[in-house]
């Protein structure tokens, strides 16, 4: 009896291997998503599979898996799919069937859009917009854009983080935030047209120094063409306020 038990215990030992990096091993974790990331996805469905086993062993056998595991996780995960992260390049898993939805961090979306990222500094770290104010709004607008699926050619426009800056001193709530995204993106779907403003139109004249707050920024809006998606857009926030505000200042009949 003695024996037998201590034959097992090597046997034990013997037959534990170490687990390789494309076997399923986690390399790391993501910086942004905070994510364990696998080296392929082969690695990636293999820790799946194993954790879908790890599930199952502690479903039936309490106690089989331990926390020295490698793969043991103490929160049960319904990971379905691996998918390449866009921005560590590595892979990662997630419960997130569709991969239309797997829904990037607003941080994952600034890592993917750069170009976008430097205009919106641009535009947005001047005395008209405090410093505080600046990360709310950068993040109200990527949110928004990205849950609209605004095209990547539209966040990098002047014009659309010279309309935002202008938009913030309204106070608007994400919801509005998201309403103005969807309303770009719908026109957008119309049309992709341009149109460059005017010098010598009193309107187009109107319209940038309401968002503009010196020559330069009124100079550099007079030069940029502007996409109508995003100009409408704009517009019919603006209607859609006034006559909120319209029927508000109405007496109840
Ligand atoms: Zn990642």
């Amino acid at each position: 009896m003695l024996d037998n038990g201590g034959m097992k215990k090597k046997a034990h030992k013997n037959t534990k291997k170490t687990v390789r990096p494309q076997d399923g091993m986690p390399v790391g974790k993501c910086q942004f998503s905070n994510k364990k990331q696998y080296v392929s996805e082969d690695a990636a469905l293999k820790a799946m599979a194993h954790n879908v086993q790890s599930r199952s062993a502690r479903s039936i056998m309490r106690g089989w898996v331990h926390a020295g595991d490698p793969f043991y996780h103490p929160i049960v995960k319904n990971e379905c799919r691996a998918y390449k992260c866009p921005v560590c390049k590595l892979w990662h898993l997630t419960s997130v069937a569709d991969p239309e939805h797997v829904r990037l961090t607003t941080r994952e979306l600034m890592e993917l859009h750069p170009e976008a990222m430097a205009v919106a500094d641009k535009w947005l770290r001047t005395n008209t917009c405090g410093t505080s104010a600046y990360g709310d709004l950068r993040t109200n607008v990527v949110r928004s854009l990205a849950d609209s699926k605004v095209a990547d050619e539209l966040w990098v426009e002047e014009w659309l983080w010279a309309i935002a800056r202008s938009l913030y001193s309204r106070k608007l709530r994400l919801g509005q935030w998201h309403e103005w995204a969807r309303m770009i993106a719908e026109g957008y779907a119309k049309t992709d047209d341009v149109m460059k403003p005017d010098a010598s139109s009193k309107a187009d004249f109107a319209l940038i120094s309401h968002i503009t707050t010196d020559t330069d920024e009124m100079t550099e809006l007079f030069n940029t063409p502007a996409h109508i998606a995003i100009i409408a857009a704009w517009q019919a926030y603006l209607h859609d306020e006034l006559s909120r505000l319209n029927r508000e200042a109405e007496p109840e009949a």
